[in-house]
């Protein structure tokens, strides 16, 4: 199934879901930035909410607001009833230090799955592991490879990977070429998260039988959207870029808001 099919039969069951419910969700958005691509962000995840019958809120504050004030507004919105998840959405101004944003959500409506205390995974790592599961990939003792470290991607993809009973190797921008060579080599699974276009090429070797996961998003010169590897590399399934990891990030976001009533 391509990830267009997979995400569009999800959401038809989700639908159904939130139809039986008495109380509908209700997702707020935080939003103090002027980014373009925030703002695309944003109306996608109000489409996702509105498409499955749920609702979502969008607050939008002024750049300058002070740190102070973002958490009190954060607080307001943690107790209260008529909001199920919430999400500030990143990035945020310089002067506000986002992981004192992070903490003061309550982890009980985390939907993104940033606060050390939540239940909910971070949505890619989280619509990553859903898509390869209802693909069948078989998880256990398969030797993934994960190519960036960072808090949103990297490092929470091992971790639900190693949940999973995968052998995870994490790869970063400190390891040899050799080392890259070897391990990418000797993987069934290889998620791609560096934002460096085109980096996964034929200049490396893969197993006929193994999974890439794209999860780069890179602007070529093209003015279009490009993942961290080339397209049609020699494996078994690769992600594409656009209409890939970013469809299961958005996804998993509604799967998340429909569990806070859980
Ligand atoms: P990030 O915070 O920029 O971190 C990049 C990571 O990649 C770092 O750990 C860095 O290593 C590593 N790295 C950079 N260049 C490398 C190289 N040449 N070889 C090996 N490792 C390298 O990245 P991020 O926020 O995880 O985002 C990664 C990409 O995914 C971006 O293109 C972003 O736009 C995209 N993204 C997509 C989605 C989606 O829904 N599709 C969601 C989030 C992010 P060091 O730690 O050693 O510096």
């Amino acid at each position: 199934m391509t990830i267009k099919e997979y995400v569009a039969k999800r959401k038809e069951e989700l639908t159904a879901e939130v139809a039986k419910l008495d109380h509908k969700p209700t997702l707020l958005i935080i939003q103090a930035n002027d980014n373009p691509a925030s703002d695309a962000y944003i109306r996608g995840k109000i489409k996702d909410a509105s498409e499955i019958g749920a609702n979502a809120i969008l607050r939008r504050f002024p750049i300058d607001i002070s740190e102070e004030e973002l958490i009190q507004e954060i607080q307001k919105a943690n107790v209260d009833d008529g909001i199920d998840g919430i999400i500030v959405q990143l990035p945020l101004p310089n002067h506000i230090s986002e992981a004192n944003i992070k903490l003061a959500v309550n982890p009980k409506k985390d939907v993104d799955g940033f606060h050390p205390l939540t239940k909910f995974a971070p949505c890619t790592p989280k619509g990553i592991i859903d898509y390869l599961s209802a693909e069948g990939f078989s998880f256990q003792g398969a030797n993934a490879v994960v190519l960036g470290r960072s808090e949103i991607v990297g490092k929470p993809m091992a971790k639900l990977l190693l949940k999973k009973n995968c052998n995870v190797t994490m790869l970063h921008s400190k390891t040899s070429m050799e080392d890259r060579k070897f391990y990418i080599a000797h993987a069934d699974l290889i998620v791609v998260a560096i934002g460096k276009m085109g980096y996964l090429n034929e200049e490396f070797s893969y197993k006929e039988s193994a999974v890439i996961v794209d999860v780069g998003i890179n602007r070529g010169e093209d003015g279009k959207l490009h993942g961290d590897a080339v397209p049609n590399l020699p494996v078994s399934l690769q992600t594409p870029v656009p209409g890939g990891v970013g469809l299961l990030t958005r996804l998993a976001l509604i799967c998340n808001l429909l569990e806070t009533g859980k």
